[in-house]
């Protein structure tokens, strides 16, 4: 039997090897907000385990530079496309990319931006933006990814959520609820997709130091740094879990048994709720009030 650290040095190994790679060709991974931060390591690391990458962003400069450093690194062909998929016609082209090249295998749903800001100060503009970018701009790239992956008879879909997605008190309630949508959707897609040969994979990533946090409202500098990981490692961690076949990835979470518990519990509430009958704690109340005044009920309480 392999003890825990002899499981930890093959992973690291297994990471390293994969890490390193750069012989064959694993298919063309797309990755959505890759000029910088938890985007621009997936780049980097997808590079070195043999996918050539399609980097998609609103910046040209820093996605030019990226993809011309990686490409001269790693030998991998590296496209980039400038779009900005808020923009109706920049988001057409980037699905029509993944629609009609039959070398992707991957994509990774990574663009997206938070904030900190409390429900009454927000912006409501600014919250629709969000939730146009993290929810209904990964939406549509899926739905464009998932049949062209089903056709083709394989791919991976890597949609990147976060713990606040759970942790739905922590930040902006939009961003959090955004987050949530992003792991439902997920749960979802692998229900129906595993069985067509797509893996899905969503992470949730805590706080991870990078630029969003300056976008947010909330530089990660400031933080405490034992609450803030670095990007890489947040990457290696998440790309550890796809190697290991999990469905849900959570970098910082230590005791994995307690997601496994989590979801145990969430799976075990669902036969209950198809019922013709209301709960009684419900039923009881709900048909007295049905035919007593409200103040009779109230004294009958
Ligand atoms: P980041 O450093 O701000 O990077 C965001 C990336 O998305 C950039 O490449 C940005 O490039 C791109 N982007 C933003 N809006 C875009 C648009 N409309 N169209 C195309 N690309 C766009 O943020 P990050 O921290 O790496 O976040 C990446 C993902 O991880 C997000 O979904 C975020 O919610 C999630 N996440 C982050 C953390 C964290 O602590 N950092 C934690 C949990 C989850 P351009 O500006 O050039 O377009």
């Amino acid at each position: 039997m392999t003890t825990a650290s002899q499981k930890k040095e093959l992973l690291q190994t297994r990471l390293e090897d994969k890490n390193m790679s750069n012989s064959s060709s694993e298919g063309t991974a797309l990755i959505t907000g890759a000029s910088r931060g938890i985007g621009a390591v997936y780049a980097d690391r997808l590079a070195k385990r043999g996918y050539d990458l399609i980097l998609v962003a609103r910046s040209e400069a820093p996605l030019q530079a990226l993809a011309a450093t990686l490409s001269r690194s790693t030998g991998r062909r590296t496209t980039p496309i400038i779009a900005d998929v808020n923009n109706k016609q920049d988001l057409a082209r980037v699905e029509a990319k993944l629609k009609d090249d039959p070398s992707i295998t991957m994509l990774v749903n990574n663009a997206g931006f938070a904030s900190v800001a409390p429900l009454l100060d927000a912006d409501i503009a600014k919250m629709e933006d969000m939730i146009a970018l993290n929810i209904s701009a990964l939406t549509r790239l899926t739905y464009v990814a998932a049949p062209a992956f089903v056709k083709r008879g394989a791919g991976t879909i890597i949609n990147i959520g976060s713990a606040a997605g759970i942790s739905v008190e922590a930040m902006n309630g939009v961003y959090g609820a955004s987050k949530a949508y992003v792991l439902a959707f997920s749960l979802s897609l692998q229900h129906e997709l595993t069985s067509k040969g797509i893996r899905v994979q969503v992470v949730l990533p805590a706080r991870t130091a990078t630029d969003g946090w300056d976008v947010a409202g909330s530089p990660w500098q400031k933080m405490p740094p034992e609450i803030v990981m670095p990007v890489e490692d947040m990457v290696d961690a998440a790309l550890v879990g796809l190697d290991q076949g999990e469905l849900v990835t959570i970098p910082g979470l230590h005791n994995g048994d307690e997601w496994t518990r989590f979801e145990a519990i969430r799976r075990g509430m669902l036969p209950q709720f198809g019922t013709s009958v209301p709960a009684p704690r419900y039923r009881n109340q709900a048909r007295r009030s049905a035919y007593l005044p409200r103040e009779r009920v109230r004294s009958s309480r």
